[in-house]
């Protein structure tokens, strides 16, 4: 760091992003990425005419096609530049020092680093000896509640009437729900945003939807919510959804048929993945996301992941205390779990 670096930042810690390597071709299993394409043909070609215009603040083609699909009105929608984007909008709109912010102590890591760097207070609320939230915690909590559901690493999942109760016992704070995996099992808290008006909830395209590297993410919540959001984002970068992603994400909505067929697929490939684990003695947690936390009693986290990558493929490993024993592996295709599991077994000598 620099000596130029203001006081405010100086005990940054920053996000580590998963390994994106490009020394030599892994298979892929450790950013929850989609393994299957969902678009159909798009001409960009208008879009890369166009390029010297700059993109459309307000998204509205977006919002409309979205809006319908999604069964919310216009305003009640926005985008953003990936999901990160939104949560860090979420974070600077409702978190502060009279505001604290209070989420589980193992989920998405990136609510810690949004804390820090937004200058907030937080508190981590264990979740029980078997990952799941227990839900009294979060009754009138008085703080602002983010709740990934299903949850990151873990999988698991929790019923909306559990969401609701959340919801509706913190009426004077917002309740943020990343459904960021929604998709692949859990369900949808966005039916709520009719009742409450202090529900959140944030989504992307990155996922079921196969566009992590567009960077599209969205908010659903009530005009008022939307709006101070919007004040954000128009104070930070209105044009944060650039043309072609904004095309790209039309045409996936276009193709939702696909989006469909590929999230049964990765239900199904995940049950394979978690069968041809417990075969080989892993324990997994029953996830409800495109991803598994598995773990074996035979080594650590640590060297499996390590033994996995010197085979060429790449898992997710965190070294925190709780789950240290686990590793997170995304739902690939077939052939690249068949390639992880017959690697594990070489690892593991059977
Ligand atoms: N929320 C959770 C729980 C995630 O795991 C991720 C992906 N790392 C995100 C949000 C952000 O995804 P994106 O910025 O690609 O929309």
């Amino acid at each position: 760091m620099s000596n130029y670096l203001s006081y405010k930042y100086k005990n940054l810690v920053p996000y580590v992003p998963g390994e994106q390597p490009r020394d030599r071709k892994y298979i892929k299993l450790n950013t929850n990425e989609s393994p299957f394409i969902a678009s159909g043909h798009v001409s960009l070609d208008s879009a890369i005419e166009n390029i010297m215009l700059y993109s459309d603040p307000t998204c509205l083609k977006l919002r409309e096609k979205f809006a319908g699909i999604f069964n919310v009105g216009i305003d009640e929608v926005m985008f953003s530049n990936g999901s990160d984007e939104m949560l860090n909008f979420a974070f600077m709109a409702y978190t502060d020092k009279l505001t604290p912010a209070a989420f589980p102590d193992i989920t998405y890591g990136f609510y810690k680093v949004l804390c820090n760097v937004n200058n907030t207070p937080y508190t981590e609320i264990p979740l029980k000896d078997d990952f799941s939230i227990d839900v009294d915690d979060y009754v009138n909590l008085n703080k602002t509640i983010f709740i990934a559901n299903p949850n990151a690493p873990t999988g698991l999942s929790l019923p909306l009437n559990e969401i609701e109760r959340i919801v509706k016992t913190n009426p004077n704070n917002i309740v943020v729900i990343d459904e960021a995996y929604v998709d692949f099992g859990g369900e949808t808290a966005v039916p709520l945003i009719k009742k409450y008006d202090n529900l959140l909830v944030i989504g992307t395209f990155s996922k079921s939807r196969s566009m992590a590297g567009a960077r599209v993410g969205y908010a659903i919540a009530c005009e008022k919510i939307i709006k101070d959001l919007n004040a954000i984002r128009y104070s930070l970068n209105p044009y944060n959804i650039n043309s072609l992603s904004m095309l790209l994400a039309i045409n996936i909505l276009d193709n939702n048929d696909k989006v469909l067929g590929n999230i049964e697929k990765i239900i199904e490939n995940r049950a394979y993945l978690t069968s041809e684990l417990q075969k080989l003695g892993f324990e997994t947690l029953e996830s409800k996301a495109n991803f598994i936390f598995t773990k074996t009693d035979k080594m650590s986290g640590k060297e499996l992941y390590l033994k996995l990558k010197e085979k060429g493929v790449l898992v997710r490993h965190f070294d925190s205390d709780r789950i240290k024993d686990y590793v997170r592996i995304t739902v690939g295709t077939k052939y690249e779990l068949d390639t992880l599991i017959k690697k594990t077994k070489e690892i593991l000598g059977v």
